[in-house]
């Protein structure tokens, strides 16, 4: 313990000699059970200690970086801070309050960065490859430590390992995982969730792929379809807020619009739909690419467009404070000012002179 911690702790008044840092709380405005962590500490659950799912409030004592988890293992949804918190029922993901929904922490100097990973390309044996973005080894905190496979279909399974062989599952996914974050998130801080675990189901109904927290499902179709490609768009939403997902078509073509995204940027999707497309929220492609000349082609570009639109979908934004998603975000984030039904106008125009 430093000299500073050991008077700061003095001065609070804590008993316990316990180089504390940190003090989780039970209760809201630091009252309740205190549960004390240092740097270092890292509890992958709360459960044996009968505390799962109880913090409300978080004072941070000495300059930390406090990550707090979902789910057990470091897993859901992360809520990320360096300062005390003495309600976290104000912050949301997803439509859920962080409020006593901690299953795991782990705290961190305020010098931590996350270390950095090697990345190499992984051809599969379709010749496609996976590939190392740039800049993606910087997001070595970003781990697939394991894959599980549930085969209720034999078939989609072994159709599916012809091209992806199973040894390549894990560091397949995982720099996947890497690729994409890197390229929607500025930093491995900004990453709302994560997922140390995936799970592959490989499914006997007709269909290709859909993914929610931790899983992906595979279906009969799946391996007529480039897997590098797709499989990154699932991996992608795993990385992802989801916030009004399936309720706003708004919301929803967002979603699948940037997941398709990240496959424009790194070059598996470069053949755009006929005219632009239909409406801009039409997802996948379609609003993949009127991102793309969102960003990087319009008169006047708006450099980190997506990262930004990404991060409206998270409910801590202040542009949304888990208010319903609205495409009037959009006409606050680019560069231009203009709404989102202006961009199209001009997006559809570029397209149809022969960009
Ligand atoms: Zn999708």
């Amino acid at each position: 313990m430093s000299r500073g911690a050991r008077r700061l702790q003095r001065r609070i008044g804590f008993a316990a000699p316990v180089d504390n840092t940190v003090v989780f709380y039970t209760g809201a405005n630091y009252t309740g059970t205190a549960i004390p962590a240092s740097q270092g500490d890292s509890v992958n659950t709360l459960l044996p200690q009968g505390q799962n799912d109880t913090i409300r409030s978080i004072k941070v004592l000495a300059p930390s970086k406090v990550y707090t988890y979902s789910d057990v293992d470091y897993s859901g949804s992360i809520f990320f801070t360096t300062h005390s918190i003495p309600n976290l029922s104000t912050f949301y993901d997803n439509g859920s309050s962080f409020s006593a929904a901690t299953s795991s922490y782990r705290v961190e100097s305020a010098a931590y960065a996350a270390p950095t990973a090697a990345i190499a390309p992984i051809t599969l044996n379709d010749a496609t490859t996976v590939v190392a973005w740039p800049g993606s080894g910087r997001f070595g905190d970003c781990v697939i430590n394991q894959v599980n496979t549930d085969i209720q279909d034999q078939a989609v399974y072994d159709d599916f390992t012809a091209i992806m062989p199973a040894y390549l599952f894990q560091p397949a996914l995982q720099q996947m995982a890497r690729n994409v974050c890197s390229i929607i998130y500025d930093n491995p801080d900004s990453i709302p969730r994560s997922y140390p675990t995936m799970t592959l189901h490989f499914m006997p109904a007709d269909g290709i792929a859909a993914s929610a927290g931790g899983h992906v499902w595979l279906y009969k179709q799946a391996p007529l379809y480039p897997i590098a490609s797709f499989m990154s768009h699932e991996i992608c939403h795993n990385y992802q807020c989801s916030k009004d997902y399936g309720t706003s078509p708004y919301a929803t073509g967002v979603i699948e619009g940037v997941a398709d995204y990240v496959l424009v940027i790194m070059g598996y999707h470069t053949v755009r739909p006929s005219g632009g497309g239909t409406n801009w929220y039409d997802g996948y492609d379609t609003s993949a690419f009127f991102f793309d000349y969102i960003e990087n082609h319009a008169a006047v570009p708006s450099p980190g467009f997506v990262k930004r639109l990404v991060r409206t979908m998270d409910g801590r934004d202040p542009l949304v404070s888990n208010f319903a998603w609205a495409p009037s975000i959009i006409q606050t984030i680019n560069a231009q000012g203009k709404t989102v039904d202006q961009l199209w106008a001009d997006y559809k125009a570029w397209v149809a002179a022969g960009n």
